[in-house]
């Protein structure tokens, strides 16, 4: 086994003994709550030996909620020791950790016990300070025990015009926490309230729901208890026979329980049913047994209440009005002591009872504020969300437009750059047009000509297909410039060209080389041709009828000629020839067409 298998097995034993040892993982506070609830004597005597144990000293949360059960076993039982006790512990823990909501379960408990006994105002003070310290508790379980302390309160205090309120709030939130048994407890004092206030079948239906619901849960003893009291209800609306199997019932269960309060009001309602009945002998026997349960108990509340019933069983029974008498005095001093309460008290539980309201409605207040607001946060998202889709939304159509001014923009400046392009481009033509064209005659210039010839020159067959070359030189040019002015010589150039153009057109090229020069390139003619066509060209300038200044001017040109080919085999050597054979032309007295003589 390794370090770590045998770590392992060290922090399992660990774990086991802590179990083991642990009181706390033995102790479960809610069977001990049932328990204390259903056998009072049992949970005190249990409630002490966990104190004493210190089962819950390292929890002192714990410890209280053990107090307070264990305190409602106390204060059921009329165990005034036990009561002490816990009271006692309950105010250490209060000063100890400055804890509350323990000093309010001392109150609940000194209240009731109070109440009890018939100190009934003292002992509502005292509940109502309580609950005033723990009635806006962020807890919602210390709510629902101070709504449910109030109505066990002013239900215990006879006062049920004032505990109904509390009663209904409390078994509303009950049914909100979802804790069945801690509904049917709050059905029952909500019955108790009922009933105080003379709604005996309204209390009926609530008792019964509270007793079916505790046996459900398996709870026989609070079952029974309820019983008892849905017992009183039935005799009050006279249903005599269920009253007395109900109130049969509770007997039995209190009388397993050992518990004298119980007993004596189990009797008191089982004496009641039988009177409803008829069967009186039985039902002052009863009474008288419940009655001698009672007196030791220092519960004048319930010993008033067997007391009349003793009366009026007394009276129909056997007709005795001098016991009746005495019976009915003894009723009345036992409630003079319990209501000797001066107005003083009344005015305090009125002032804390109105301390009380105030609060709850706050709690209210601030419950429906708490609403309020979590839909104001909600609202306030969802528009935040609205917001930032809207915003998303304007982001996105800005970016749209954007990108439509841009596309558009950018269309314009392609136009635009399309449109220049283009103008560029007609502009370069048109450059281009004028740097192979001649501005006096609008013939092809020099250079366009000497391309042509290129392109010619090119073809492979270009020597055998007999290209013609004619230079052409205005005669005398000078003179007529001298004599007519320059404008005329220019008239004259251009007439010139028109001839020449007309003489060529379509198969060849005229081009002004400069000056009065000319050329005529004439693709595809023989050498015969071509003197053919240098003769007319000659002819046609000679005929021209040119007049200035109401004289006739003559015009003629001389013409020097050369064929591709032979020793003219290049563009240079071809052009040269040509300019030789006009050369010749010249000397021989102008007007007039040499060739260049072929080989
Ligand atoms: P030749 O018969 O020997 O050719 O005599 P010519 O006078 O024609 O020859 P020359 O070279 O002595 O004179 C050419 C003249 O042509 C000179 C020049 O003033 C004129 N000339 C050149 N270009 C133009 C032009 O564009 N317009 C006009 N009006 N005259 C031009
Ligand atoms: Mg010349
Ligand atoms: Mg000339």
């Amino acid at each position: 086994m390794g370090r770590h298998g045998m770590h392992g097995v060290c922090v399992r034993v660990g774990m086991l003994l802590i179990f083991v040892l642990s009181p706390v993982a033995a102790f479960d506070l809610a069977e001990y709550r049932l328990r204390a609830a259903t056998d009072r004597a049992a949970g005190i005597e249990e409630g002490r030996r966990a104190l004493r144990e210190g089962v819950f000293v390292t929890d002192p949360a714990s410890e209280r909620t053990l107090l307070w059960y264990m305190g409602g076993a106390a204060v059921g039982a009329a165990d005034d020791v036990a009561l002490d006790e816990v009271v006692a512990h309950l105010e250490a823990l209060a000063q100890r950790h400055g804890d509350g909501v323990a000093a309010s379960y001392s109150g609940f408990l000194r209240g009731t016990r109070r109440i009890d006994t018939g100190d009934v105002h003292a002992g509502l003070v005292v509940v109502l300070e309580a609950a005033n310290r723990i009635a806006t508790h962020e807890d919602v379980a210390m709510r629902i025990t101070a709504a449910g302390e109030l109505c066990r309160a002013y239900v215990l205090a006879g006062l049920p015009a004032r505990a109904s309120e509390h009663c209904r709030r409390h078994t509303r939130l009950v049914r909100e926490s979802g804790d069945e048994v801690a509904l049917a407890r709050a059905e029952y004092i909500e019955a108790s309230a009922l009933s105080q206030s003379g709604a005996p079948h309204e209390a009926i239906e609530n008792w019964k729901r509270a007793r079916e619901r505790f046996l459900a849960h398996g709870l026989r003893g609070l079952a029974a208890r309820t019983a008892g009291a849905l017992a009183s209800d039935l005799v009050t609306v006279n249903r005599h026979d269920e009253a007395l199997a109900m109130a049969g019932e509770a007997l039995a269960a209190a009388q397993a329980a050992d518990s004298a309060v119980s007993i004596a009001i189990a009797r008191g309602v089982v004496a009641d049913a039988l009177f409803g009945l008829g069967r009186f002998a039985e039902a002052r026997s009863e009474v008288e047994q419940a009655i001698a349960l009672a007196e030791p108990l220092r519960q004048p509340v319930l010993l008033i209440s067997l007391l009349r019933s003793q009366a009026v069983i007394v009276m129909a029974s056997e007709g005795d009005p001098a016991l009746a008498q005495r019976i009915r005095e003894r009723i009345a001093l036992l409630a003079d002591v319990s209501s000797a309460s001066g107005s003083a008290e009344q005015e305090e539980i009125s002032t804390l009872e109105q301390t009380f309201r105030e609060r709850e409605q706050h709690l209210r207040i601030s419950e429906l504020e708490h609403d309020s607001r979590v839909k104001e946060l909600a609202l306030e998202q969802a528009r935040m969300e609205a917001d930032r889709k809207e915003q998303t939304l304007v982001h996105q159509r800005t970016v749209m437009w954007l990108a439509a001014v841009v596309s558009l923009l950018l269309l314009a400046g392609l136009a635009v750059l399309v449109r220049l392009l283009r103008a560029q481009q007609r502009l370069a033509q048109v450059l281009r047009a004028q740097a192979y064209r001649d501005a006096l005659t609008g013939l092809p210039n020099r250079r366009a000509l000497t391309e042509a010839i290129q392109t010619l020159l090119e073809a492979p067959d270009a020597m055998l297909r007999g290209h013609a070359l004619l230079v052409v030189d205005v005669d005398r040019f000078k003179a007529i410039n001298d004599q007519f002015g320059h404008p005329f010589g220019d008239t004259v150039l251009a007439a010139i060209a028109q001839r020449l153009q007309a003489a060529v057109s379509p198969h060849g090229m005229v081009a002004r080389l400069g000056g009065e020069e000319f050329a005529l390139l004439c693709p595809d003619r023989s050498e015969d041709q071509a003197r053919a066509l240098a003769e007319q060209v000659r002819r046609d300038v000679a005929d021209l009828v040119l007049v200035e200044r109401g004289k006739p001017v003559e015009v003629s040109v001389s013409i020097g000629g050369a064929m591709l080919g032979g020793p003219a085999d290049d563009f240079s050597a071809w052009f040269h020839a040509a300019d030789a054979a006009l050369y010749r032309a010249k000397k021989a007295g102008r007007n007039r067409v040499d060739f260049a003589s072929a080989g």
